[in-house]
């Protein structure tokens, strides 16, 4: 996820806040209940403060060291989706989350 206090699109123009609003903010709230509702961090721990004694990615559902997946995941947990509007719905989350979440809203509600 892109730092919010200097947000800038893919081209590295700054976005005026109603831009942030209307799509880096909105896909960072739906990551957020995203974890509420079971989905995990697919992102990589190296580069943000949270890395362990090592320096190592601890996340054990990191895409890239956990994971070892060859292709990053088509998923807002994994932070490359920003802009949701412009996003079908069959793909905001990938199919493991989908199931987690789906798991998770039968068991508690
Ligand atoms: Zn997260
Ligand atoms: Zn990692
Ligand atoms: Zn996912």
């Amino acid at each position: 996820m892109q730092c919010l206090c200097q947000p800038v699109d893919g081209q590295g123009n700054t976005l005026n806040p109603a831009s942030l609003l209307n799509s880096v903010y909105r896909a960072v709230l739906l990551h957020e209940v995203g974890h509420e509702l079971g989905a995990p961090d697919h992102y990589c721990y190296e580069h943000i403060s949270g890395k362990d004694e090592f320096g190592n990615c601890y996340n054990s559902t990191c895409w890239t060291c956990a994971l070892k997946l060859q292709v990053q995941p088509i998923c807002v947990m994994t932070g490359n989706i920003t802009d949701i509007e412009k996003t079908s719905i069959e793909t905001l989350f990938c199919n493991s989350c989908k199931n987690t979440i789906a798991a998770h809203i039968q068991s508690h509600h």
